[in-house]
């Protein structure tokens, strides 16, 4: 491998801001592949980067792939731009593989080149087929398919295209404050809006018992997964051990969830101004516990001055826990800790709240404004890279 090339679509999309996401996963693949690599530019739509001669291919393939913005990438190898060098190249590229039947792509940016990209593609094909024993073209279903690309100064070869997560690279579209429980939810949602080009601050509510040091651990360790998509987090733990109590006290057992859930609002949305999130990031999901009814979403968000995401909202939990596997986080939400709600959790909880009385009670709630004030004076906040 002497050359990587990396695909984007959608960022080619965005007229006039094409020139800022480049930017943004330009500086997000140099920043990632770090000393693996001595250039990364831009040429014709496609990113190509030179890595070290001794840069681990494996290594460069695992951090790509999680990379928003790119849709595919591939190591490969270059040539000078004539058929005759290009097909040497391919030939030694492809001696050391197992295959029999093969086919060429050929794409062309450079519209001067004397040939098309049908005539390259057979004049290789046929110096591959001279120069290798045994080996037949088919172009509906070969063992491997050889890819050209003639952009620039150069030839480009390679033989497999890997994936990135696609979408947005991080940083082009503004920042979301994410709530982020120990669950299998949150972690997802993040991933989902760092794939739409947001940069995720994290925010864990921390309950206050014995068991805190564990928890703490797991999100840890989940925000350190995510930090692979985007370089850079900033994680708040918020003790919430008063506020808890305080909830005890004053309201009824059926609806501390709903009251719970406001007060994060609350809390989210201030941590939020102070960074300028543009909005909250929860891992909900319609129906799929308590809290997560259409009327109690309703009484929960209503808390929230910023506007709520939820990704999963329509997504069933198999097709979330697909996703938590695919991104990492899954063996670390599935770490056994005590769901932070467990003692406030009604055998009965409320399932539809209605706005009017959830206020009610909480205009009961004796200081809730003092302690919400502390809860966020006490924040912790750590940062990963
Ligand atoms: P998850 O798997 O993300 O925990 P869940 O299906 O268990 O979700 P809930 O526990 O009701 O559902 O939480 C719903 C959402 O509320 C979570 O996805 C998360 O965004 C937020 N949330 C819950 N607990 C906390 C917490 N302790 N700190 C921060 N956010 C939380
Ligand atoms: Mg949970």
């Amino acid at each position: 491998m002497n050359r990587i090339v990396i695909h984007y679509s959608e960022i080619a999309l965005k007229g006039k801001n094409r020139r800022q996401f480049e930017g943004a996963l330009i500086r997000h693949v140099r920043a990632a592949l770090g000393p693996l690599v001595s250039e990364v530019r831009k040429q014709q739509g496609r990113l190509v980067c030179k890595p070290n001669p001794q840069a681990d291919p494996q290594r460069v393939r695992e951090i790509l792939a999680c990379i928003p913005g790119i849709v595919n990438f591939s190591l490969g190898h270059s040539a000078p731009k004539d058929v005759v060098s290009i097909g040497g190249r391919a030939v030694n590229l492809l001696a050391g593989r197992e295959f029999t039947t093969f086919g060429v792509k050929t794409k062309r940016t450079d519209k001067q080149f004397p040939m098309t990209s049908e005539e390259i593609s057979r004049a290789v094909g046929a110096s591959i087929l001279r120069g290798l024993k045994g080996k037949q073209v088919d172009l509906r279903a070969p063992d491997l398919w050889l890819y050209i690309e003639l952009t620039g100064k150069e030839a480009t070869l390679f033989t497999d295209k890997y994936l990135g997560p696609g979408g947005l690279p991080v940083g082009s579209s503004g920042d979301v404050m994410v709530s982020l429980s120990g669950g299998i939810d949150s972690p997802v949602a993040a991933y989902m809006l760092m794939k739409r080009g947001c940069r995720a601050i994290f925010t864990h509510i921390r309950n206050e018992t014995q068991f805190s040091g564990a928890v703490s651990d797991k999100i840890e360790k989940l925000v350190e997964v995510l930090t692979r998509y985007q370089l850079h987090s900033t994680l708040y733990q918020v003790p919430f051990g008063d506020l808890q109590r305080r909830i005890i006290a004053f309201v009824p057992a059926d609806h501390r969830m709903i009251i719970y859930r406001r007060c994060m609002m609350r809390i989210l949305n201030q941590l939020a101004a102070k960074d300028q999130a543009k909005a909250i990031v929860t891992g909900d999901a319609v129906g799929q516990v308590a809290s997560q009814t259409l009327s109690n979403l309703q009484c929960i968000q209503e808390a929230s001055q910023l506007p709520v995401l939820s990704p999963l909202v329509g997504m069933n939990k198999d097709e979330t826990i697909l996703l938590a596997k695919q991104i990492g986080t899954f063996e670390h939400s599935i770490e056994p800790y005590p769901d932070c709600c467990s003692f406030m959790i009604a055998p009965h909880p409320e399932t539809r709240g209605v706005l009017d009385l959830v206020k009610q009670f909480e205009a009961n709630i004796d200081g809730l404004e003092e302690l919400l004030l502390e809860a966020v004076e006490n924040v912790e906040r750590l940062e990963f890279s």
